[in-house]
This record gives structure tokens, sequence and C-alpha cells, in this order.
């Protein structure tokens, strides 16, 4: 079947991810159903239908479904540490995204779509190996003993064998991603739900030359960050190969938080003073870990974080700027 032919849903159609890939599959020259609770922030979806919808109520699930040939579901009740971390929204997290992943996978089972891409999460990963910030270990098969450190985890790691289970017990196709940290233009950069590149672009944009920011933690945590035309080079790889997973899809290029605020001041051209302040922050260290999509793919990030973090800022910088202006306005 070309592509044009097919007909692809995209779950979370509205979010960060999922506005990319509905104009990267665009792009393909791909038929696109997109669904969420909401439309994009940032930009007009070139979707050729864009569902508003909860995807929690089995009906939405049976609806979107209809004459689809492959799924991506990427819809989820997340956020940075801020909202993950807290445990405030531990019972919300757990129940929307269960019963979003629930929903769709049988429905999509139903209705007879031959394949289905699903967004797991590097935050599966057991707390026991990200204790030390240089040398965390995220390979794949690293993930049992279960013991991810968020109930955002714990939710992730139950539906990736949701998936599994349909895959072994009813032949519907699946492809199981690990994301780890995607961030880039367009991603949420305000409210309480950004995260952290996105979150410290925003302090040092907003900040003034010789001011000061706040980090969550003693900023020695690690992390990878992977932008986002390359998390979308990775998805599409994935999906198109005869490979199930869960892979990682992440960078592995590791930088302490701390380092990433001075990497952001760099590219901002200001000097900013940092305070570290008591807040929620995750594991001590994570890393993706490339060697299973490297041998089964062939893939791996060619993009560096300060370029991916150029374009992020710039983008961030010119929020910022407008907000000022409208509040200014008002
Ligand atoms: P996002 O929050 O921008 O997108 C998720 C979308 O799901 C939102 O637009 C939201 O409105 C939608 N949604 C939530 N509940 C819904 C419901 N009941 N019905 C319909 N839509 C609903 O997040 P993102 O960064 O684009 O992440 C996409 C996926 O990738 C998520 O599953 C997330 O857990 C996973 N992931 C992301 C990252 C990352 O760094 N961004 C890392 C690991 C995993």
């Amino acid at each position: 079947m070309t592509n044009q032919k097919k007909k692809i849903l995209v779950c979370g159609a509205g979010g960060f991810i999922g506005g990319h890939l509905v104009k990267r599959l665009k792009e393909e020259g791909f038929w696109v159903r997109g669904c969420d609770l909401k439309h994009n922030e940032f930009s007009v979806s070139p979707a050729d239908e864009f569902i508003i919808g909860d995807l929690t109520d089995p009906l939405v699930a049976q609806n979107v479904v209809i004459g689809i040939d492959e799924i991506y579901q990427l819809a989820a009740d997340m956020g940075g540490a801020g909202y993950i971390f807290t445990g405030f929204h531990d019972a919300a997290v757990m129940h929307n995204s269960a019963m979003i992943n629930l929903n769709v996978l049988e429905q999509a089972n139903r209705a007879g779509v031959k394949k289905i891409f699903y967004s797991s999460s590097a935050c599966i990963y057991p707390e026991y190996n990200q204790l030390d910030p240089e040398n965390p270990n995220c390979s794949e098969a690293s993930a049992y003993p279960a013991a991810p450190d968020s109930e955002y985890g714990w939710e992730k790691l139950f539906s990736e064998r949701l998936y599994l289970s349909y895959y072994r017990n009813y032949g519907i196709q699946v492809r199981i991603a690990r994301f780890h940290n995607v961030f880039g233009e367009e991603g949420t950069w305000t409210g309480g739900k950004e995260k952290a590149p996105a979150a410290v672009c925003r302090k040092i944009a907003e900040a003034e030359n010789g001011g000061s920011i706040e980090i969550w933690g003693d900023g020695k945590q690690t992390r990878s960050f992977l932008y986002i035309s390359e998390c979308l080079d990775g998805v599409r790889k994935l999906m198109d190969s005869d490979f199930t997973g869960p892979v990682n899809i992440g960078s592995e290029e590791m930088i302490s938080i701390n380092n990433l605020a001075h990497l952001v001041m760099e590219i901002a051209g200001k000097n900013v003073t940092i305070n570290n302040i008591p807040g929620p922050q995750g594991v001590r260290g994570r890393r993706s870990d490339n060697n299973l999509i490297g041998e089964k793919l062939g893939w791996k990030p060619t993009l560096t974080l300060r370029e991916g973090i150029k374009h992020t800022y710039t983008w961030i910088q010119k929020q910022v700027a407008e907000t000022i202006r409208e509040e200014i306005l008002v």
C-alpha cells in the first residue's frame, strides 16, 4: 500500500510529539486523522481530520479507529518533574493513561487495525540502576526487576505489557519505543507541565543578564535529551521495521542540569547565577543506551544537544517576548 492510501491515526495529535508527528506523516504522503482532548496550542494541524475527544471513553476510541490502517498512540496524562514527581497527580496519571491504552488497543484490535505504535518512557527503568549520575544503566534488558521511581513509569510498564500481550494473543503488530526526554519547538514551555530543557530555556530567556535562576536539586543530576526531529526519525524507522521492541529512542549525550543551564546561557549570551533549591527531580542519572536500536535498526541521533537547544531557545525566547508584549498591552 502506498503512503497516500494508508490511513493513520495519531492519538495525542494535539500534543508536542504528536503534533510534530502529524506534520511528518503528512509530508510523507499519508492520510492522517488526529485525536486529542485539545488542538495544538502553537500551530494549525495539517491532519486530514482532527477529532476532539477523550480517549478514556471507549466510545470515542471505538469511533476514532474506524477505517484506520496504523495507529501511533501518544496520548497520555503527562508532564515534567513538577507534574510527575510531586505525587499530587498519581491517581489521575495512572487512571487516565491506563484507560487510554486499554481503550485504544482493544478498539484497534476489534476494528482490525494492522499495527500500533506505543510511546513508552525511560521512566520505566529501575531507580536502583540510576543512582550514580555519571554511570546510569538504561539498557532495555535492565527494566526488570522493575522499580520505576514514579507512578507514571509504572503505568508505562503496565501498558508495554498490555501491548505485548495483545501481540502474543491476538497477533496485532505492535511497536514500542521508550522515549528519553524529547525536546524542541512547540513543546510545553510554561504552566507546570514543562520539562527541564524548556523550563531552563524559559528561565534564562526571562532572566536579566547578571540576574539569577532557580534549578531544582543540586543540579548535578544528569540526563540525555533528544531533539524532536531525531525522535521522529527513530519512530518512523521503528514503525516501518519488523522489530517489536521495546527499544530506547534517545540520545547518549549526557549532561548535568546545571551544565544544561550553562549551555543555554552561552547560547543566550547571558551570564546568570544558578540557585539550586529543593524540588522534584527524579533519578540521579539517566542516559539512553542505544546499543539495541543501533543493532536492530542501524539508527542513532546525529544532531548535538547544542544544535537542538539553539533551535529551542530561539523559539522559547520568542514565546517569552510575545507574552511580555501581551501583558504590557492588557
Ligand atoms: P504531550 O502532553 O504534549 O502530549 C500528550 C497529549 O495527549 C496531549 O496533547 C493531551 O491533551 C493528550 N491527551 C491526554 N489525555 C487524553 C485523553 N484522555 N484523550 C485524548 N487525548 C489525551 O506529551 P508529549 O511530550 O508529546 O508526549 C507524547 C507521548 O510520549 C506520551 O505518551 C508521553 O508519555 C511519551 N513520552 C514523552 C517524553 C518526552 O520527553 N516528551 C518522554 C517519554 C515518553
